[in-house]
């Protein structure tokens, strides 16, 4: 028998907050990302949940593209980083896959493969990570279309640095350099919009947005969390309770004994861990909820277990489900404990976990 360590992926809610994206995308067209294995949930399922609803997919890179179709989907794919390689165009050109071409080094790969993929051109607006500056934009469009690629270049993408947070001006800003910076281009697609942008009031997501974390219920805004803006939780991680002990006042629980009870106290030993990308970060006081009901990690988070008290659910037995997160406790709240956010805890969930698909 399987450990009943388990994530439970709601399918259902995961197509419920894409059609949220989709009614706060103004005129845009949705593209749904699924990097990062679906951020833990899952890429073929994830994909196929979505199959008739996003009309076109974005990941970081060619191997999770080739996952989608090794799931059976048709729907063209974004390459958000672009290629690793110049000889990964070829698989582009005849798998689909739209590449986000961001450097010199790139549009020489593009050059010199002689493969002819539809891409996208990435503007550093500011956030200056990865993308052409505006000021070099004129020139490498000249040189592409020099190339003979004008038909392939779809337009241009950007990523904002500060949307999750509504009182920053940087979303603003990086809005007007990248619209003065593709202005001259008019007719080419423009793509801006991560989740958080789906929530600012008035954001232009122009022809195509990107959500990726509100797909899976996470927030995408600091200091709210999923529910909160009327996202469904997807993924419930639920471990089982494997001991339950009195701890007598004065004795403390697991390494470094870190927690000492201050009465006698029932706890229990839950079969989940950090080996499971459990946060080892989640101190004592992290909620977790048994049987619908809140209770609280105490102690330190081990490789494969962790230690609730009990005494908020006096009704808890050993077999009981415990819910890490999901529709009690939600992701948002664990990241918060851990000093961190959903997107992590999401996608750092091990394969050691069993994904169990509703
Ligand atoms: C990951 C990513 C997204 C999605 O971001 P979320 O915050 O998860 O919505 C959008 N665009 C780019 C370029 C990304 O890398």
């Amino acid at each position: 028998m399987p450990r009943s360590t388990v994530a439970r992926i709601d399918l259902q809610a995961l197509r419920r907050n894409y059609l949220a994206a989709c009614s706060r995308a103004g005129g845009a067209q949705v593209m749904a990302v699924v990097k990062a294995d679906g951020y833990g949930h899952g890429i073929g399922p994830v994909a196929a949940a979505l199959d008739g609803l996003a009309p076109k997919f974005a990941v970081a890179c060619l191997e999770e593209a080739l996952a989608i179709r090794d799931a059976g989907l048709q729907q063209s794919v974004v390459l958000l980083q672009g290629v690793h390689a110049g000889g990964d165009l070829a698989d582009c050109e005849q798998g689909g896959f739209e590449p986000v071409l961001h450097s010199v080094q790139q549009v020489e790969w593009l050059e010199r493969s002689g493969k002819r993929p539809a891409f996208w051109l990435k503007v550093n607006s500011g956030m200056n990570r990865l993308g052409f500056h505006p000021v070099d934009l004129p020139s490498v469009v000249a040189r592409l279309q020099a190339m003979g690629v004008d038909h392939e270049l779809l337009g241009f993408v950007t990523h904002f640095a500060c949307a999750d947070d509504p009182d920053s001006t940087m979303t603003a800003e990086q809005t007007s350099v990248f619209e003065r910076a593709t202005a001259p281009f008019e007719g080419r697609m423009k793509s801006v919009g991560n989740s958080a942008a789906h929530f600012l009031p008035d954001q232009p997501l122009y022809d195509w947005s990107r959500p990726g974390i509100m797909l899976y219920g996470g927030s995408p805004m600091v200091g709210k969390t999923g529910p909160e803006l009327g996202l469904a939780p997807v993924m419930s991680l639920e471990a089982p309770l494997i001991s339950t002990r009195v701890v007598p006042a004065g004795e403390s629980v697991g390494y470094g004994g870190s927690w000492v009870a201050d009465r006698n106290t029932r706890m229990g030993m839950v079969a989940i861990g950090y080996g499971d990308g459990y946060p080892r970060h989640a101190g004592t006081n992290t909620p977790a909820a048994i049987n619908g009901r809140r209770i609280r990690l105490i102690g330190r988070v081990s490789m494969d277990m962790l230690a609730v008290d009990l005494t908020a659910a006096p009704e808890a037995r050993e077999g009981d489900s415990v819910e890490l997160w999901g529709q009690t406790v939600g992701v948002d709240e664990v990241a918060a404990c851990a000093g961190t956010i959903s997107y992590e805890l999401l996608t750092g969930i091990t394969a050691r976990v069993r994904r169990q698909y509703r």
